[in-house]
């Protein structure tokens, strides 16, 4: 695999990002870990400029292996979501790992198979990926040369994997806004207890239903609304019907609720029924209201054949 060099981006990170990476990379001698990598960036003809300023860690349910690593997605995108409540401006830029545990010194071929898709999913607000990859672990005293690391980009609609040179990465003095204990290293810590988002293992298979079989409805995070899903649902006829779908997380078991928005007039009965109706998940949520509407439409087409039947 060939790795390209380009003059047109340009990478800004804080010391506390490293910092942070390498205490992990300190943790898992054996096994490769990793974490989102967050923050802004600015695009001016076809230039970007990319600042870092959080790191997501990879989570409870992270699966390690010498040659492998998945990241615990559905804890990463609860921390983002609530991040992205008091960050509006906070993006997705991509992620971290590690490979000096197996001593692969590039990104691995999977790996790249992975940030291209990422890269090019509609689901990636920015138009590229980026990627640190740990190669190389250091005898060093000083934190920050703990490990050698390269860096990474990807753009959508490019082929070509980008390594950026030393002179293009810039290392400064900034804090980061997660993890929270990297915003409060000079104060108590216990006057600002750590509030984690809590644990909801449904969430894993809703979203992987989700986005597999409901492509147009995504998720969403409100301060007033908190957790929804909300988008169009293909029916039988071709038709599309908006759904929103709210969860209920104020009980131990979230329930999910769907509101159809504006039904035709076939479906506005069933409408008022199921926004009575509580789900288990939101998986359970969808697939019932895609029945059920199917099965209203063809009921009602059902009568027109016969009313032409007869006729
Ligand atoms: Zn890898």
């Amino acid at each position: 695999m060939k790795f390209h060099t380009t003059d047109k981006v340009r990478l800004t990170i804080p010391k506390a990002a490293l910092i942070e990476v390498f205490d992990e990379c300190d943790g898992f001698d054996q096994d490769e870990t990793g974490g989102r990598v967050i923050g802004t960036f600015e695009e001016h003809r076809g230039k970007i400029n990319i600042q870092i300023t959080g790191i997501i860690e990879a989570g409870p349910q992270a699966r390690r292996s010498a040659v492998s690593f998945f990241q615990d997605g559905e804890y990463q995108e609860q921390v983002f979501r609530k991040i992205e409540t008091e960050h509006r401006e906070i993006e997705h830029l991509g992620n971290w790992h590690t490979h000096h545990v197996n001593g692969l010194q590039h990104l691995s071929g999977g790996d790249i198979e992975t940030y291209h898709r990422t890269v090019n999913h509609r689901n990636h607000n920015a138009p590229f990926f980026y990627a640190l990859l740990v190669t190389a672990k250091h005898r060093s005293a000083d934190p920050l040369n703990r490990y050698a690391v390269k860096h990474y980009i990807f753009r959508r609609g490019d082929e070509r994997i980008y390594e950026l040179r030393r002179d293009q990465v810039e290392i400064v003095d900034a804090p980061l806004i997660w993890p929270e204990r990297a915003q409060h290293s000079h104060g108590n810590r216990d006057s600002h207890p750590k509030h984690e988002p809590r644990a909801n293992p449904n969430r894993a298979y809703d979203n992987d239903i989700v986005s597999e079989f409901y492509r147009g409805v995504r998720p969403f995070s409100s301060a007033k609304l908190g957790v929804y899903w909300r988008g169009p649902l293909e029916l039988l006829d071709g038709s599309k019907i908006e759904v929103v779908l709210l969860e209920d997380s104020a009980a131990a078991n979230p329930t999910y609720s769907v509101t159809l928005r504006e039904p035709p007039a076939a479906l506005k009965g069933l409408a008022d029924e199921i926004a009575k109706v509580e789900f288990p998940s939101a998986r359970a949520a969808l697939i019932t209201t895609e029945r059920s509407c199917n099965r209203a439409l063809y009921r009602r087409h059902g009568d027109m054949h016969r009313v032409d039947f007869s006729a």
